[in-house]
Protein backbone atom coordinates (compact mmCIF):
# COMPACT_ATOMS: atom_id res chain seq x y z
CA UNK A 1 0.00 0.00 0.00
CA UNK A 2 1.17 3.30 -0.75
CA UNK A 3 2.85 5.50 2.37
CA UNK A 4 2.42 8.64 2.77
CA UNK A 5 4.68 11.12 5.04
CA UNK A 6 3.93 13.63 7.83
CA UNK A 7 5.02 15.25 10.33
CA UNK A 8 3.50 14.27 13.64
CA UNK A 9 4.71 17.31 16.35
CA UNK A 10 8.97 16.59 15.68
CA UNK A 11 8.60 13.51 14.33
CA UNK A 12 8.81 12.69 10.31
CA UNK A 13 6.08 9.77 9.91
CA UNK A 14 5.20 7.48 6.63
CA UNK A 15 2.20 5.03 7.39
CA UNK A 16 -0.25 3.55 4.85
CA UNK A 17 -2.73 5.69 2.76
CA UNK A 18 -6.16 5.93 4.32
CA UNK A 19 -4.44 5.68 7.54
CA UNK A 20 -6.20 8.34 10.13
CA UNK A 21 -4.08 10.65 12.15
CA UNK A 22 -5.23 9.38 15.86
CA UNK A 23 -3.68 5.71 14.21
CA UNK A 24 -0.52 6.97 12.66
CA UNK A 25 -0.06 8.86 16.27
CA UNK A 26 -0.86 6.00 18.44
CA UNK A 27 1.15 3.67 16.08
CA UNK A 28 4.32 5.68 16.41
CA UNK A 29 3.89 5.95 20.28
CA UNK A 30 2.92 9.23 20.41
CA UNK A 31 0.02 9.65 23.08
CA UNK A 32 -2.84 11.41 21.72
CA UNK A 33 -5.77 11.60 24.61
CA UNK A 34 -8.62 9.69 23.42
CA UNK A 35 -11.84 8.32 24.53
CA UNK A 36 -14.43 7.20 22.02
CA UNK A 37 -12.34 5.36 19.70
CA UNK A 38 -11.78 2.04 19.79
CA UNK A 39 -10.01 -0.25 17.29
CA UNK A 40 -12.73 -2.73 16.43
CA UNK A 41 -14.97 -0.06 15.78
CA UNK A 42 -15.89 2.96 13.26
CA UNK A 43 -14.43 5.74 14.27
CA UNK A 44 -17.35 8.63 15.28
CA UNK A 45 -15.28 11.83 16.61
CA UNK A 46 -18.02 11.80 19.26
CA UNK A 47 -15.82 12.87 22.14
CA UNK A 48 -13.70 15.51 21.04
CA UNK A 49 -11.03 14.50 23.39
CA UNK A 50 -7.99 13.29 20.44
CA UNK A 51 -8.58 16.72 18.82
CA UNK A 52 -5.00 17.88 17.04
CA UNK A 53 -4.00 21.23 15.30
CA UNK A 54 -3.72 21.35 11.71
CA UNK A 55 -2.83 24.10 10.27
CA UNK A 56 -4.02 26.32 12.51
CA UNK A 57 -7.69 24.45 13.21
CA UNK A 58 -8.65 22.05 15.78
CA UNK A 59 -9.95 18.47 14.28
CA UNK A 60 -10.97 15.30 15.46
CA UNK A 61 -7.69 12.80 14.74
CA UNK A 62 -9.67 9.56 15.06
CA UNK A 63 -11.65 11.28 12.05
CA UNK A 64 -9.04 12.92 9.96
CA UNK A 65 -6.96 10.93 7.44
CA UNK A 66 -3.20 11.05 6.78
CA UNK A 67 -2.34 13.46 3.52
CA UNK A 68 0.93 13.96 2.10
CA UNK A 69 2.84 16.64 4.00
CA UNK A 70 0.56 17.14 6.35
CA UNK A 71 1.92 19.00 9.59
CA UNK A 72 -0.05 17.59 12.89
CA UNK A 73 0.36 19.28 16.29
CA UNK A 74 -1.05 17.18 18.92
CA UNK A 75 -0.31 19.96 22.41
CA UNK A 76 -0.05 23.76 21.94
CA UNK A 77 -2.14 26.22 24.45
CA UNK A 78 -5.61 26.08 22.42
CA UNK A 79 -5.34 22.42 22.17
CA UNK A 80 -4.97 21.90 25.47
CA UNK A 81 -7.59 24.33 26.76
CA UNK A 82 -10.12 22.84 24.62
CA UNK A 83 -8.99 19.42 25.28
CA UNK A 84 -9.38 20.08 29.49
CA UNK A 85 -12.60 21.69 28.78
CA UNK A 86 -14.62 18.76 27.56
CA UNK A 87 -12.71 16.38 29.95
CA UNK A 88 -14.11 19.18 32.32
CA UNK A 89 -17.39 18.34 31.29
CA UNK A 90 -17.73 14.43 31.22
CA UNK A 91 -16.43 14.39 34.70
CA UNK A 92 -18.58 17.24 36.07
CA UNK A 93 -21.99 15.09 37.15
CA UNK A 94 -19.26 12.28 39.02
CA UNK A 95 -16.52 10.34 38.77
CA UNK A 96 -15.18 11.34 42.55
CA UNK A 97 -15.69 8.32 43.53
CA UNK A 98 -12.83 6.72 41.37
CA UNK A 99 -11.15 4.40 45.36
CA UNK A 100 -14.56 2.42 45.02
CA UNK A 101 -15.38 2.40 41.41
CA UNK A 102 -14.66 -1.32 39.64
CA UNK A 103 -12.23 0.38 36.90
CA UNK A 104 -10.42 2.10 39.20
CA UNK A 105 -6.85 1.77 37.57
CA UNK A 106 -7.84 0.49 34.42
CA UNK A 107 -10.13 3.32 33.78
CA UNK A 108 -9.45 5.39 30.02
CA UNK A 109 -11.11 8.22 31.42
CA UNK A 110 -8.47 8.45 34.84
CA UNK A 111 -5.15 8.22 32.54
CA UNK A 112 -7.17 11.11 30.27
CA UNK A 113 -7.91 13.48 33.11
CA UNK A 114 -4.00 12.93 34.48
CA UNK A 115 -2.57 13.90 30.50
CA UNK A 116 -5.33 17.04 30.77
CA UNK A 117 -6.09 18.06 34.07
CA UNK A 118 -8.41 19.66 35.44
CA UNK A 119 -9.49 22.49 37.25
CA UNK A 120 -11.35 21.27 40.11
CA UNK A 121 -13.08 24.64 41.27
CA UNK A 122 -14.93 24.79 37.36
CA UNK A 123 -15.68 21.30 37.56
CA UNK A 124 -17.59 22.01 40.77
CA UNK A 125 -19.28 25.15 39.39
CA UNK A 126 -20.90 23.37 36.51
CA UNK A 127 -22.08 19.99 38.73
CA UNK A 128 -25.93 19.32 38.33
CA UNK A 129 -27.40 17.43 41.32
CA UNK A 130 -28.84 14.81 39.28
CA UNK A 131 -28.48 11.26 40.44
CA UNK A 132 -29.67 8.56 38.03
CA UNK A 133 -30.51 5.28 39.34
CA UNK A 134 -28.27 2.29 38.70
CA UNK A 135 -29.71 -1.03 36.51
CA UNK A 136 -28.66 -3.51 39.10
CA UNK A 137 -31.29 -5.77 37.12
CA UNK A 138 -28.99 -8.21 35.04
CA UNK A 139 -27.65 -11.04 36.49
CA UNK A 140 -24.06 -10.87 35.04
CA UNK A 141 -23.80 -6.71 33.96
CA UNK A 142 -24.01 -3.34 36.24
CA UNK A 143 -24.95 -0.55 34.52
CA UNK A 144 -24.18 3.26 35.93
CA UNK A 145 -25.67 5.73 33.59
CA UNK A 146 -23.99 8.47 36.07
CA UNK A 147 -20.34 7.33 35.04
CA UNK A 148 -21.38 6.90 31.31
CA UNK A 149 -19.66 9.30 28.87
CA UNK A 150 -21.32 9.08 26.07
CA UNK A 151 -18.78 7.76 23.97
CA UNK A 152 -21.36 5.94 21.97
CA UNK A 153 -18.81 2.81 22.15
CA UNK A 154 -21.59 0.13 23.54
CA UNK A 155 -23.85 1.12 21.33
CA UNK A 156 -21.79 0.58 18.34
CA UNK A 157 -20.12 -2.52 19.57
CA UNK A 158 -23.58 -3.82 19.74
CA UNK A 159 -24.38 -3.03 16.77
CA UNK A 160 -21.14 -3.19 14.34
CA UNK A 161 -19.62 -6.55 16.49
CA UNK A 162 -22.52 -7.73 17.58
CA UNK A 163 -25.38 -7.03 15.63
CA UNK A 164 -27.89 -7.46 18.19
CA UNK A 165 -28.70 -3.83 18.10
CA UNK A 166 -30.23 -4.14 22.24
CA UNK A 167 -29.20 -0.58 23.22
CA UNK A 168 -29.23 2.76 21.69
CA UNK A 169 -28.96 6.49 22.94
CA UNK A 170 -32.15 7.61 24.47
CA UNK A 171 -33.47 11.03 25.48
CA UNK A 172 -32.16 14.57 24.90
CA UNK A 173 -30.46 17.25 26.17
CA UNK A 174 -28.81 16.57 30.06
CA UNK A 175 -31.49 13.63 30.14
CA UNK A 176 -29.62 11.84 27.41
CA UNK A 177 -28.24 8.33 28.20
CA UNK A 178 -28.02 4.72 26.65
CA UNK A 179 -30.98 2.84 27.13
CA UNK A 180 -32.33 -0.03 25.83
CA UNK A 181 -36.09 -0.46 23.16
CA UNK A 182 -38.91 1.33 25.90
CA UNK A 183 -36.21 2.01 28.64
CA UNK A 184 -36.49 -1.07 29.81
CA UNK A 185 -33.75 -2.77 32.29
CA UNK A 186 -31.28 -4.52 30.13
CA UNK A 187 -32.44 -7.90 31.74
CA UNK A 188 -36.11 -7.40 30.16
CA UNK A 189 -34.35 -6.40 26.59
CA UNK A 190 -33.00 -8.33 23.55
CA UNK A 191 -29.35 -8.26 25.09
CA UNK A 192 -27.67 -11.27 24.41
CA UNK A 193 -25.56 -10.57 27.95
CA UNK A 194 -22.59 -11.13 25.69
CA UNK A 195 -20.51 -8.54 27.46
CA UNK A 196 -18.81 -7.13 24.14
CA UNK A 197 -20.17 -3.93 25.30
CA UNK A 198 -18.66 -4.26 28.87
CA UNK A 199 -15.28 -4.91 28.00
CA UNK A 200 -14.84 -1.88 25.66
CA UNK A 201 -16.31 0.47 27.71
CA UNK A 202 -13.97 2.53 28.94
CA UNK A 203 -15.19 3.77 32.13
CA UNK A 204 -17.10 2.20 35.12
CA UNK A 205 -20.63 2.28 33.21
CA UNK A 206 -20.43 -1.01 32.33
CA UNK A 207 -18.86 -3.45 34.23
CA UNK A 208 -19.38 -7.46 35.26
CA UNK A 209 -20.70 -8.18 38.37
CA UNK A 210 -18.90 -10.44 39.54
CA UNK A 211 -15.42 -8.20 39.63
CA UNK A 212 -12.75 -9.64 41.74
CA UNK A 213 -9.62 -9.25 39.97
CA UNK A 214 -7.71 -12.28 39.29
CA UNK A 215 -4.19 -12.95 40.55
CA UNK A 216 -3.00 -14.49 37.58
CA UNK A 217 -4.60 -15.80 34.26
CA UNK A 218 -4.01 -19.16 32.33
CA UNK A 219 -4.46 -19.28 28.54
CA UNK A 220 -6.97 -22.11 27.87
CA UNK A 221 -10.48 -22.96 25.02
CA UNK A 222 -13.54 -22.48 26.02
CA UNK A 223 -15.17 -25.85 26.83
CA UNK A 224 -19.56 -24.85 26.41
CA UNK A 225 -19.55 -25.65 22.67
CA UNK A 226 -17.80 -26.91 19.46
CA UNK A 227 -16.62 -23.31 18.06
CA UNK A 228 -13.29 -23.53 20.35
CA UNK A 229 -13.21 -19.68 21.31
CA UNK A 230 -9.79 -18.94 22.60
CA UNK A 231 -10.09 -17.38 26.14
CA UNK A 232 -7.99 -16.39 29.40
CA UNK A 233 -9.31 -17.96 33.14
CA UNK A 234 -8.48 -15.38 35.19
CA UNK A 235 -7.91 -17.04 38.72
CA UNK A 236 -7.52 -16.29 42.04
CA UNK A 237 -6.17 -18.87 45.21
CA UNK A 238 -7.03 -21.44 42.96
CA UNK A 239 -10.92 -20.71 41.68
CA UNK A 240 -11.90 -18.83 38.47
CA UNK A 241 -13.07 -15.28 39.28
CA UNK A 242 -12.92 -14.47 35.20
CA UNK A 243 -12.86 -15.15 31.76
CA UNK A 244 -11.35 -12.58 28.84
CA UNK A 245 -11.62 -13.45 25.42
CA UNK A 246 -8.29 -14.61 23.69
CA UNK A 247 -7.96 -11.49 21.20
CA UNK A 248 -4.83 -13.66 19.16
CA UNK A 249 -7.53 -16.61 18.75
CA UNK A 250 -8.24 -16.87 15.19
CA UNK A 251 -11.86 -18.81 16.01
CA UNK A 252 -13.11 -15.71 18.01
CA UNK A 253 -10.53 -12.70 17.98
CA UNK A 254 -11.48 -12.16 21.69
CA UNK A 255 -15.04 -11.78 21.50
CA UNK A 256 -17.27 -14.39 23.29
CA UNK A 257 -20.57 -15.63 24.78
CA UNK A 258 -22.85 -15.52 27.52
CA UNK A 259 -21.97 -18.70 28.09
CA UNK A 260 -18.24 -18.26 27.62
CA UNK A 261 -17.93 -14.93 29.63
CA UNK A 262 -19.94 -15.57 32.30
CA UNK A 263 -20.81 -19.17 32.90
CA UNK A 264 -18.02 -20.41 35.02
CA UNK A 265 -19.42 -21.03 38.37
CA UNK A 266 -19.81 -24.46 37.87
CA UNK A 267 -16.41 -25.17 38.08
CA UNK A 268 -16.37 -24.46 41.78
CA UNK A 269 -19.85 -25.30 42.48
CA UNK A 270 -20.23 -27.53 45.28
CA UNK A 271 -23.12 -29.72 43.33
CA UNK A 272 -20.25 -30.71 40.44
CA UNK A 273 -19.75 -34.37 40.29
CA UNK A 274 -16.22 -35.13 40.78
CA UNK A 275 -16.58 -38.86 40.88
CA UNK A 276 -18.79 -41.43 38.74
CA UNK A 277 -21.37 -42.19 41.18
CA UNK A 278 -24.01 -45.48 40.45
CA UNK A 279 -26.97 -46.47 41.98
CA UNK A 280 -27.50 -48.92 44.67
CA UNK A 281 -30.44 -49.84 46.60
CA UNK A 282 -32.20 -46.71 44.79
CA UNK A 283 -29.13 -43.99 46.08
CA UNK A 284 -26.33 -42.97 44.24
CA UNK A 285 -23.12 -43.98 45.74
CA UNK A 286 -19.96 -42.66 45.12
CA UNK A 287 -17.71 -45.18 42.86
CA UNK A 288 -14.41 -45.76 41.30
CA UNK A 289 -14.08 -45.35 37.86
CA UNK A 290 -12.79 -48.90 36.92
CA UNK A 291 -15.81 -50.03 38.82
CA UNK A 292 -18.37 -47.68 36.76
CA UNK A 293 -16.64 -48.77 33.19
CA UNK A 294 -17.14 -52.46 34.33
CA UNK A 295 -20.41 -51.95 35.06
CA UNK A 296 -21.50 -49.79 31.70
CA UNK A 297 -19.20 -52.27 29.78
CA UNK A 298 -21.09 -55.60 31.14
CA UNK A 299 -24.54 -53.30 30.98
CA UNK A 300 -23.40 -53.37 26.92
CA UNK A 301 -23.19 -56.70 26.88
CA UNK A 302 -26.69 -57.61 28.51
CA UNK A 303 -28.30 -55.13 25.94
CA UNK A 304 -26.45 -56.74 23.04
CA UNK A 305 -27.19 -60.19 23.96
CA UNK A 306 -30.99 -59.54 24.39
CA UNK A 307 -31.68 -57.27 21.43
CA UNK A 308 -28.17 -57.16 18.93
CA UNK A 309 -25.84 -54.84 18.18
CA UNK A 310 -28.40 -52.33 16.04
CA UNK A 311 -29.93 -51.74 19.73
CA UNK A 312 -27.07 -49.64 21.17
CA UNK A 313 -26.89 -45.66 20.59
CA UNK A 314 -24.65 -43.06 21.27
CA UNK A 315 -25.16 -39.48 21.71
CA UNK A 316 -21.45 -37.50 22.08
CA UNK A 317 -21.14 -33.66 23.17
CA UNK A 318 -19.49 -30.61 21.14
CA UNK A 319 -18.08 -29.51 24.55
CA UNK A 320 -15.44 -32.91 23.95
CA UNK A 321 -12.95 -32.58 21.62
CA UNK A 322 -12.86 -33.81 17.77
CA UNK A 323 -10.20 -36.83 18.79
CA UNK A 324 -12.67 -37.76 21.78
CA UNK A 325 -15.75 -37.68 19.40
CA UNK A 326 -13.81 -39.43 16.66
CA UNK A 327 -12.91 -42.06 19.65
CA UNK A 328 -16.64 -42.32 20.56
CA UNK A 329 -17.88 -43.03 17.57
CA UNK A 330 -14.85 -46.02 16.64
CA UNK A 331 -16.25 -47.54 19.84
CA UNK A 332 -20.14 -47.43 19.15
CA UNK A 333 -18.97 -49.04 15.86
CA UNK A 334 -16.74 -51.93 17.18
CA UNK A 335 -19.88 -52.24 18.92
CA UNK A 336 -21.33 -53.04 15.67
CA UNK A 337 -23.80 -49.81 15.91
CA UNK A 338 -24.01 -46.59 13.33
CA UNK A 339 -26.54 -45.08 15.96
CA UNK A 340 -24.50 -41.96 17.01
CA UNK A 341 -25.13 -38.76 16.99
CA UNK A 342 -24.60 -35.61 19.18
CA UNK A 343 -25.74 -32.06 20.04
CA UNK A 344 -23.86 -29.54 18.08
CA UNK A 345 -24.56 -26.83 20.63
CA UNK A 346 -25.72 -26.82 24.00
S1 LIG B 1 -15.40 5.61 35.80
FE1 LIG B 1 -13.22 6.04 35.98
S2 LIG B 1 -13.10 8.19 36.52
FE2 LIG B 1 -15.19 7.51 36.92
S3 LIG B 1 -15.22 6.90 39.08
FE3 LIG B 1 -14.78 5.06 37.88
S4 LIG B 1 -12.52 4.95 37.83
FE4 LIG B 1 -13.07 7.04 38.44
S1 LIG C 1 -21.92 2.94 28.82
FE1 LIG C 1 -19.70 3.04 28.55
S2 LIG C 1 -19.37 2.53 26.39
FE2 LIG C 1 -21.53 3.07 26.62
S3 LIG C 1 -21.64 5.23 26.08
FE3 LIG C 1 -21.43 5.08 28.32
S4 LIG C 1 -19.25 5.22 28.68
FE4 LIG C 1 -19.50 4.78 26.52
S1 LIG D 1 -24.12 -7.42 26.36
FE1 LIG D 1 -23.92 -7.83 24.13
S2 LIG D 1 -26.05 -7.89 23.39
FE2 LIG D 1 -26.11 -6.93 25.44
S3 LIG D 1 -26.03 -4.73 25.05
FE3 LIG D 1 -23.91 -5.42 25.36
S4 LIG D 1 -23.13 -5.91 23.28
FE4 LIG D 1 -25.37 -5.76 23.16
Amino acid sequence: MAQVKLRVDDRELAVPAGTTVLEAALGNGIYVPHLCHHPDLKPTGMCRVCIVDIGGSLVPSCRTLVTEGMIVKTGGAMVEKVRRLVVELLIVNDHQDCLSCGKNASCQLQEVTRYVGADQQRVQRFKAQEHRPVDDSHPFIRRDANKCIMCGICVRTCDEVTCIEAIDYAFRGYAQRISTLGDKPLQESKCTACGECVVRCPVGALLPRQGTPPSYSVKTVCTYCGCGCGIHLGLRDGKIVGVTGDRDSVVNKGELCVKGRYGFSFVNHPDRLTTPLIKRNGQFEPASWDEALHLVASKFQEVQARHGPDSLGGLSSARVTNEDNYLFQKLLRSLGSNSIDHCARL
